[in-house]
């Protein structure tokens, strides 16, 4: 399976592991290294070609999941990176770092928590410094904790989960908005959930239709400077976040099952809708949701 690479051609139903998937459950934020099966972010499969040949890029959530799979592309596309991700999980940004060095692209790892308005505007400063500039910052970082019921989930909660997804993703926008050349991309992560919330995620489902609007409006602000804004949608996908509460643990062995596909989508699958939207092969694309979903219906 990983000697195959993005271009080879392949059952999509049958190319990643399919449920049921072991009962498993994490400690928020999580690792990599607790998903059984190993989830796939390209460490092994991702073919570059140049697409993003010297682009300076910041991803946040970079350590896990869909950003890792995403700082992994843009270095083996020839981008130099900066990473965020939180304190706690240095040892799966360790590698990442380690892979993008690989390439012998530049890799700038500033660790710190989004929800925190100072640290959103030194991380950009910090990755400007690092890499010399920015020109494509995809914003990925994101909490969901799964809540049965309206009554047991907390102003606290709530609260956490908007200052994660929203109000970070504002933050971050805002001080990088004076750092970004024309040509530039903002790349925001949305979710299934933005359009067909789940009942058990009551404060996450909302804040994805919020990065979807968000990102419309944006996009329309700051198109007469030249920068295009966008966002994808994933559907399931094997990440940590989802056996890290994401889920309830008893949805962990069927997640992915309903899809017309069949089956969880895999980090490494995520990365080609960003590097599409990163690069100048999209740019008459602005204020577009791209779904990789694997079926499920956007509007
Ligand atoms: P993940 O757990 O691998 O990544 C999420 C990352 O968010 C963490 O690694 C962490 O670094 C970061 N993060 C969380 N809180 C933070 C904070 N306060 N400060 C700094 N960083 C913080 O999971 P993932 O599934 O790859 O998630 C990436 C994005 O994809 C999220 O925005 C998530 O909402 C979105 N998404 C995921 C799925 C899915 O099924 N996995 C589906 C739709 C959308
Ligand atoms: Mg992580």
């Amino acid at each position: 399976m990983t000697s195959r690479n993005q271009y080879d051609m392949q059952n999509p139903l049958t190319q990643f592991p399919q449920p049921t998937y072991p009962a498993q459950v994490q400690t928020p934020p999580g690792t990599v290294h607790k998903l059984t099966p190993a989830a796939e972010h390209g460490e092994k499969s991702y073919v570059g070609l140049g697409r993003m040949k010297s682009r300076k890029a910041l991803v946040t959530g970079a350590d896990s999941g869909i950003g890792r799979a995403v700082a992994i592309a843009f270095a083996r596309e020839g981008a130099d990176v900066a990473l965020n991700y939180l304190p706690e999980e240095e040892e799966d940004a360790a590698e990442v770092v380690a892979l993008i060095e690989a390439e012998g692209r530049k890799a700038i790892a500033i660790p710190g928590d989004l929800q925190d308005e100072q640290f959103c505007s030194d991380l950009v400063e910090k990755a400007v410094k690092g890499l010399g500039g920015l020109d494509v910052l995809a914003n990925i970082a994101g909490k969901q904790l799964a809540v049965e019921k309206i009554e047991d989930l907390t102003t606290e909660q709530f609260d956490a989960t908007f200052r994660t997804n929203i109000h970070a993703l504002f933050w971050v926008c805002k001080a990088a908005l004076p750092h970004l050349p024309a040509g530039a991309t903002i790349i925001n992560t949305a979710s299934i959930q933005a359009y067909q919330p789940s009942p058990n995620l009551l404060d996450y489902a909302p804040t994805k239709a919020a990065i979807v609007n968000f990102t419309k409006a944006l996009a329309q602000q700051v198109a007469e400077r030249g920068i295009r804004v966008n966002a994808v949608a994933p559907g399931p996908v094997w990440t940590p976040l989802q056996p890290a509460g994401g889920q309830p643990p008893e949805a962990i062995p069927e997640f992915g099952s309903k899809t017309p596909l069949k089956r969880a989508g895999q980090p490494v699958e995520m990365a080609p809708a960003y590097v599409l939207l990163a690069t100048q092969e999209s740019s008459y694309i602005t204020g577009e949701v791209i779904g990789a979903t694997g079926g499920m219906l956007l509007p």
